[in-house]
């Protein structure tokens, strides 16, 4: 069982070390070996994702990944900035499914800027597709047209690429409440019409699970007025992207929140859904516990080792319960920590 661990930059380097920590802990033969991606790798080899790292991230099972991106290099080239390397990767992999879990834990339910009656309780996953949609379309760029600056993107789905991103919604909707909720925008964009017609036809394959269609700006209305009506909700690349985030903040801290990228064979990058944080880095006061999530993700997905996942989640509420927090979810009358304490706290439960 091989991983490739990729700090990155900011906040990345401290909150995988607890994670790795943690993966260590649990004595299951691991072997890891780290790189680099994003800007540490610009600075080192002028390249956000170097051929070192592609060939160590091809060959391991699983990728663990901290954050990339940073104030430093938002002015480079587009190509010589961090997140060129995060799209590459993904690329690379063939990372199509990215599975964000949006869970408020009890204890945090006053984390959120939400009354706690609209989300205590509240578990969604967002499945987004990854490496289609306008984000990789062509063609794409920005020229001069009839004498003024004119800017264009494309955005285009096959039905294969739909039809695999849903049956990876509809395979994780078996194992919850049994509801995808595929999101569109069918009554402006061709594009999506296309993808409520092909989740339609999967649909059918799934007669045990319960499929709706909503339009992305009602998604993202519903999403904060009444989100518990959802189980799965499964969309594009552009789409889930924004809604992901959305959801995320529902629970009130990003710092909470792991994500999985999956291949057609289950081998995984996993990283938490925030970024690389530059306001806090290097402080200690991260915290590290979605990237710690992200480990039990990797466990249950790419290693199939659902215990030893459920031990890492159940050992994060234990903590929670104990009343320590980082600073991002710290309230009065409960105790702040920092990330290497958080991190230990976590090994302790374990
Ligand atoms: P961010 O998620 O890094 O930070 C947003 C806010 O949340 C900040 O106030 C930050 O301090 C806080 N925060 C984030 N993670 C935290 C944690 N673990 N503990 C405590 N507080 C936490 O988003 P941003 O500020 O928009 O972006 C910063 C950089 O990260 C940018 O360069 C951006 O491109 C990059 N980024 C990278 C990824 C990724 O690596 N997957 C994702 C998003 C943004």
């Amino acid at each position: 069982m091989k991983i490739c661990v990729l700090p990155g930059d900011g906040i990345g380097p401290e909150i995988t070390a607890e994670a790795v920590r943690v993966l260590k802990a649990l004595d299951l033969k691991f072997e890891m070996e780290e790189a680099q991606l994003g800007g540490c790798a610009i600075d080192a080899a002028k390249d956000p994702f170097p051929p070192a790292t592609q060939k160590l991230a091809k060959e391991a099972d699983a990728v663990l990944l901290g954050a990339v991106g940073g104030p430093q290099w938002d002015n480079n080239p587009r190509e010589l900035r961090p997140e060129s390397g995060l799209l590459r990767i993904r690329k690379d992999l063939g990372l199509f499914a990215n599975l964000r879990p949006a869970i408020l834990y009890p204890e945090l339910a006053n984390a959120s800027t939400l009354k706690p009656e609209v989300v205590a309780g509240l578990d969604i996953l967002i499945v987004r597709e990854l490496t289609g949609d306008i984000y990789f379309g062509q063609p794409r760029g920005i020229e001069i047209r009839n004498g003024e600056r004119f800017g264009f993107n494309t955005m285009h789905y096959t039905e294969s690429e739909i039809r695999r991103i849903l049956r990876v919604a509809f395979e994780a909707a078996r194992k919850r409440s049994r509801k995808v909720c595929s999101v569109d925008k069918m009554n402006v964009l061709e594009c999506t019409q296309l993808w409520r017609d092909v989740a339609k036809e999967v649909g059918k394959e799934y007669p045990d699970v319960e499929l709706s269609h909503m339009l992305v700006d009602n998604a993202a209305m519903q999403l904060v007025k009444a989100p518990k009506q959802f189980d799965v909700v499964v969309t594009g690349n552009m789409f889930g992207d924004i809604l992901s985030d959305e959801a995320s903040m529902l629970t009130g801290s990003i710092g909470m929140l792991p994500s999985a990228s999956l291949d057609e064979k289950n081998k995984g990058l996993y990283e938490p859904s925030h970024g690389s944080a530059p306001d806090i880095a290097g402080k200690g006061v991260a915290n590290p516990l979605a990237t710690i999530l992200s480990v039990a993700m990797m466990l249950r997905y790419t290693f199939a080792n659902e215990a030893a996942g459920r031990r890492i989640e159940d050992a994060v509420k234990k903590v929670l319960a104990l009343g320590l927090r980082t600073g991002d979810i710290y309230e009065p009358g409960t105790q702040k920590v920092g990330t290497r304490a958080m991190g230990d706290a976590v090994l302790a439960a374990l």
